[in-house]
């Protein structure tokens, strides 16, 4: 994409046909493409540039980010873990399908509720490093079909004896 678009402003003023060739090969390319140049269209709208501002808190960006289309409370919460280092537990579905059989997140809990509890109870330091790690355990060994005799938490997991044979 960048060699296609050297600028966010080329990115805004393109055809959306080629926003959405340029990034096809993440996926749900058609959707995913008009909602970039409108979240675009909206930041310089919003800051006059096409970024974020520093002076911006954590809350002020949360609710902005969450007024821009097709941004839920998991993607603003990776914006500012991932831009931003703030201590914001984003769960996508492999973390959710870890955590609930490592007893990391409560059955009956909602997500919402899940993540602003991790928010406090892991250490900000912690956060980022810990998302992906789970990521890649629920993608290589604790799948929705858990491997849990190749899993090194298989001694403190809860969930362990609750499956078959993987
Ligand atoms: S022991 Fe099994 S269920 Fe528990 S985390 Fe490991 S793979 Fe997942």
């Amino acid at each position: 994409m960048k060699a296609a678009f050297p600028s966010w402003v080329e990115v805004v003023d393109a055809p959306p046909a080629m926003v959405i060739q340029a990034i096809r090969v993440g996926g749900l390319a058609p959707t995913k493409g008009p909602r970039i140049q409108a979240v675009l269209r909206r930041i310089e709208e919003a800051f006059g540039r096409f970024e974020l501002p520093e002076s911006s808190t954590p809350e002020e960006l949360f609710s902005f980010l969450l007024s821009l289309p097709g941004v839920g409370p998991k993607t603003a919460r990776i914006v500012l873990l991932f831009a931003r280092g703030e201590p914001r537990f984003p769960i996508d579905r492999h973390i959710e399908r870890v955590g609930r059989r490592l007893g990391l997140i409560a059955s009956p809990t909602s997500l919402t509720q899940a993540m602003e509890r991790l928010d406090h109870d892991i250490p900000a330091s912690l956060q980022l490093p810990l998302h992906l790690l789970l990521i890649e355990h629920g993608r290589r060994i604790c799948r929705p079909r858990p491997r849990c005799p190749e899993c090194p938490l298989v001694d403190r997991c809860p969930s362990s004896g609750a499956f078959g044979p993987p």
